[in-house]
């Protein structure tokens, strides 16, 4: 059925609103949800990958894995609107499938030019709740001869928290597997860390809204630096986000933060400049 017209036919002025231009957003979005059934087989989404460094050494030590879409007309829509579309709409599995596969191959293939890489991927609520996954990701792993420690996760505290239950199952059998596991988007949702302590989390990623101006703000420097604590104290590895400045950087540095990423060491960057930027950079330095 056509998602599009169904959803109109529920709301009987849909039409003449459009009509009227007066609900373009709304038409965008019926549009988007319709055209991303077909976004996997059109060819029409790719990953972007961008590094996370060590502070302990400055070092590269792992890529995120960004989904993107450049819609044939629309042109390129952020994953911030369409992962959202896709999540209501129910089509979010079959992204996240093509992404795992297309990230193992893509991992296949570095480590056949000599790149032994680790990716990070993000996952949705119906992603960790799903009870295949595990099995899905453990095949993944054999057919493209991968470590599971080349692979993790990023889920949200929303996400997980939709259906804390199967979440906890889901991820139990991941981190079984020697996945690792980050909450992303750390402080922007409502769960405690007492909570995300019963699911087996190796990571906290400190959402971007906290770091993006974290050296002249002294809110979200208390902030950060009390993540950072709590989450050592719990044994659990931290990462922020949204580092775009040498101050930031350092700060974070100092105040203990594990791993960095952000524009200030690389926008996320296709697949084929991930070879040539790993060969042209320099360990970073956290001074200011
Ligand atoms: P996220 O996982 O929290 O990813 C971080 C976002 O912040 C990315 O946006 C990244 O490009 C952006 N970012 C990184 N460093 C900086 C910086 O220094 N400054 C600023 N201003 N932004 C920075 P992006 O790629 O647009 O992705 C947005 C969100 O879409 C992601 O947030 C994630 O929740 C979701 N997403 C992306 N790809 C996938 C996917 O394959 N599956 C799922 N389920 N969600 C995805
Ligand atoms: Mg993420
Ligand atoms: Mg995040
Ligand atoms: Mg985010």
């Amino acid at each position: 059925a056509d998602i599009a017209l169904d959803l109109a036919r529920h709301h009987p002025h849909a039409h003449q609103r459009y009509i009227e231009g007066q609900d373009e957003r709304h038409l965008r979005q019926l549009t988007l949800i319709r055209d991303l059934r077909d976004a996997v087989s059109n060819n029409e989404l790719w990953m972007a990958y961008q590094p996370k460094v060590t502070t302990q050494t400055g070092q590269v030590c792992q890529f995120e894995a960004l989904m993107r879409w450049r819609h044939p007309s629309l042109g390129f829509v952020p994953p911030d609107e369409f992962i959202g579309l896709a999540e209501r709409s129910g089509n979010i599995r079959q992204l996240s499938q093509w992404m795992l596969e297309h990230v193992a191959a893509q991992l296949y293939q570095w480590q056949e030019e000599g790149y032994r890489v680790s990716v990070a991927v993000n996952l949705s609520a119906s992603d960790v709740s799903d009870s295949r996954l595990a099995r899905q990701l453990a095949d993944l792993l054999e057919r493209y001869q991968l470590a599971a420690d080349q692979f993790s996760l990023e889920v949200t505290e929303s996400a997980v928290m939709q259906d804390i239950d199967a979440a906890a199952r889901t991820l139990e059998e991941l981190s079984q597997l020697g996945v690792s596991i980050a909450i992303d988007d750390y402080g922007t949702g409502y769960s405690s860390l007492a909570q995300l302590k019963r699911l087996p989390v190796n990571e906290l990623k400190i959402d971007k809204s906290f770091v993006l101006k974290l050296d002249t703000q002294d809110d979200d420097l208390t902030i950060v630096r009390s993540t950072i604590e709590m989450g050592h104290s719990l044994g659990l590895r931290i990462v922020a986000e949204g580092v775009e400045n040498a101050a930031s950087a350092a700060l974070l540095n100092r105040l203990g933060c594990d791993y960095l990423q952000g524009y200030w060491i690389a926008k996320p960057m296709p697949s084929d400049e991930v070879a040539p930027w790993l060969n042209s950079v320099e360990p970073f330095i956290f001074t200011h």
